[in-house]
């Protein structure tokens, strides 16, 4: 069997303890260097299955293992935005995940996402359960088995764990996930094994890895052959002193050989270069050697390998790299490997909000999360904002006030772009923890619709009645002005009023108190009321009660949306005034 090394990513929420797990893994913590020959590489780890077997020889006591995969690639950065990047038309080319859950704090957001984010993309993985050290009273065996260090325990600590395990258990269970200890776990197609870990003892890190491996050799072996084609992604685009633009790559199948002609999706349409150069780090050991880089002729999956080669510039990261072969159309390959972005840009709303992403990985997770919460996207595109990208969202606000953003992830906004902005409506949602960008958009968009409702509350005519306060009329007409007492509600400038007959007899034009002009009165309050078209002694007389004439239309809105929002005493006057309308016309 000529299998591969199988890839491992690790997700999970911030601080659950991700890196730290990484740290603890790649150490050559075993006396004597046994676990030698770990070698950092671009973006990953590669363990090889002599520093494995070193680092799981105390599962001996309780599981087999056979060792047929030649060792394990770890990616490095941790989180959502590598995990994306790894795809490969939708299908992830991460082998298996680390879901890290902290034992002390269960399921929290992010978990949830990466949980999401594991299912969407159909990815085999295990949880760790981080920082069992952190139960009260833990006594630790630094790297053991999780299994021999549990026995070890007291009681109290064993019921804990127990207890905290079982509620994660429940928690997972809402997420529609059964799961299980992972040497309880009689089914692992339908049952997600569970790995109690601490990355500060080590303890359950040789369960983890000895898991890793069963896992891909076991049920993934068809996965793991070499297939001679290609497979490979780009995890960064960086530029680096001495090779100008440089893509880190993630070799997932075949090999890369120095002079390969190489196509990737570009910003701006497809790059087609030849590969001039395959990188790895130096070994830790040498660092004081000159260059920081070993070159190689040819490389193998799988492992992380940086690429130096011409017009790199507008390579768009968690894209696909194909290498042309002999009978290969560079066309066809140059059309295949746009797909994955224009396949994106393509899915896009009339009207919308503008996203912009770092990588077509986390595009493609913003674009995903935002369809899951109905909201339209206009563009969604890769780089920094640009003007465009304001200009855009000009014209997406003048259609809704909602669609007035951009929802940059990320990426930078260019000068020219931050100035028009800044005169500009448009709300920029920048950062780069996903989740926390889509909650602060909901939160603007829930603040944009309270004001709507609010405005358009305002608006709607409510139900109020004024007394005509005898002997204080100081003009008869055009307008009539005299003293009126509001009895109900809140009398507004503009309100229609009508007697109790239901005639129409003017609307408020003014209102004054003590020389103040007044946009509204409410009950109780004597004010000074300017009434447009009413004549006093003709259409209105000293001591009349006058009515808030509630349009048709007003009374139904009230009545169905806003009752909740006015008085007992407003709502029998709403039903007062709707029996005048009603017997003027019946
Ligand atoms: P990340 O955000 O998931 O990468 O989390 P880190 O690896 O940065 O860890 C967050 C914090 O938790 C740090 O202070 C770590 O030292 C601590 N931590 C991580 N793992 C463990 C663990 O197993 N036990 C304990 N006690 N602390 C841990
Ligand atoms: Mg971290």
């Amino acid at each position: 069997k000529d299998l591969r090394s199988p890839i491992c990513c690790i997700l999970g929420h911030v601080d659950t303890g991700k890196t730290k797990l990484l740290d603890k893994i790649r150490q050559t913590n075993v006396q004597g260097g046994e676990a030698g020959g770990i070698t950092q590489q671009i973006g990953a780890t590669y363990f090889p299955i002599d520093a494995i077997k070193a680092k799981t020889k105390v599962m001996a006591e309780y599981e087999k293992q056979t060792f047929d995969v030649p060792g394990l690639l770890v990616i490095d950065t941790p989180g959502h935005e590598s995990f994306s990047n790894l795809r490969s038309r939708g299908s992830s080319l991460c082998n298996i995940a680390i879901l890290v859950i902290d034992i002390m704090h269960g399921l929290e957001q992010q978990t949830i996402e990466s949980i999401k984010l594991l299912r969407d993309r159909k990815a085999p993985f295990v949880v760790a359960l981080n920082k069992i050290d952190r139960l009260y009273d833990w006594k630790a065996i630094p790297n053991n088995s999780f299994r021999d260090s549990f026995a070890k325990q007291s009681r109290a600590v064993q019921e804990e764990f127990q207890s905290r395990y079982s509620k994660i258990q429940l928690e997972l269970a809402e997420q529609g996930l059964n799961s299980e200890l992972y040497f309880q776990n009689k089914n692992m197609s339908k049952y997600v094994s569970i790995v109690p870990t601490s990355a500060v003892t080590g303890e359950g890190v040789p369960d983890l890895l000895w898991l890793l491996l069963e896992l891909t050799q076991k049920r993934m072996s068809k996965q793991l052959m070499y297939l001679s084609h290609v497979e490979a992604t780009i995890l960064e685009v960086k530029v680096v002193e001495g090779f100008g633009t440089t893509i880190d790559v993630i070799l997932s199948n075949g090999y890369l050989r120095e002079g390969d002609r190489i196509v990737l999706c570009g910003m701006n349409g497809p790059i087609v270069t030849n590969i001039r150069a395959l990188l790895t780090p130096q070994p830790l050991r040498e660092l004081r050697l000159k260059s920081e880089y070993v070159h190689h002729k040819e490389v193998k999956a799988a492992l992380g390998v940086k690429i130096a080669a011409n017009d790199l510039e507008k390579a768009v990261s968690g894209s696909r790299l194909l290498v042309v072969g002999p009978e290969d159309d560079e066309d066809e390959l140059m059309d295949d490997v746009m797909d994955d972005l224009t396949g994106l840009l393509d899915s896009v709303d009339t009207a919308g909000v503008v996203v912009k992403a770092d990588t077509l990985g986390s595009l493609e997770a913003v674009v995903k999360i935002l369809r899951d919460m109905y909201v339209p996207i206009k563009v969604a595109d890769i780089g920094d904002v640009s003007r465009r990208d304001v200009v855009n969202a000009g014209i997406a606000l003048q259609e809704d006030r909602v669609y007035g953003a951009i929802i940059a992830f990320n990426v930078k906004v260019i000068p020219s772009a931050a100035q028009e902005l800044k005169n500009s409506d448009i709300k920029l949602f920048q950062g780069n923890v996903i989740y926390r960008l889509m909650e602060e958009y909901e939160e603007w968009v829930r603040g944009i619709e309270e004001e709507k409702k609010k405005k358009w509350m305002e608006a709607i005519i409510k139900p109020a009645s004024i007394r005509l306060i005898p002997k204080l009329v100081f003009r008869q007409s055009k307008p009539a002005i005299g003293g009126v007492e509001v009895l109900t509600g809140v009398i507004r400038q503009g309100y229609p009023l009508m007697n109790d007959d239901g005639e129409t007899v003017g609307t408020v034009e003014s209102m004054q108190d003590k020389g103040e002009n007044l946009k509204s009165a409410s009950r109780g309050q004597k004010v000074a009321m300017a009434i447009k078209d009413a004549v006093y002694g003709k259409t209105i007389h000293e001591g009349d009660t006058l009515y808030v004439d509630i349009p048709e239309n007003h009374y139904h809105i009230l009545k169905e949306q806003l009752s909740g929002d006015l008085t007992d005493e407003e709502l029998d006057l709403m039903d007062k005034i709707a029996e005048i309308k009603r017997k003027k016309n019946p």
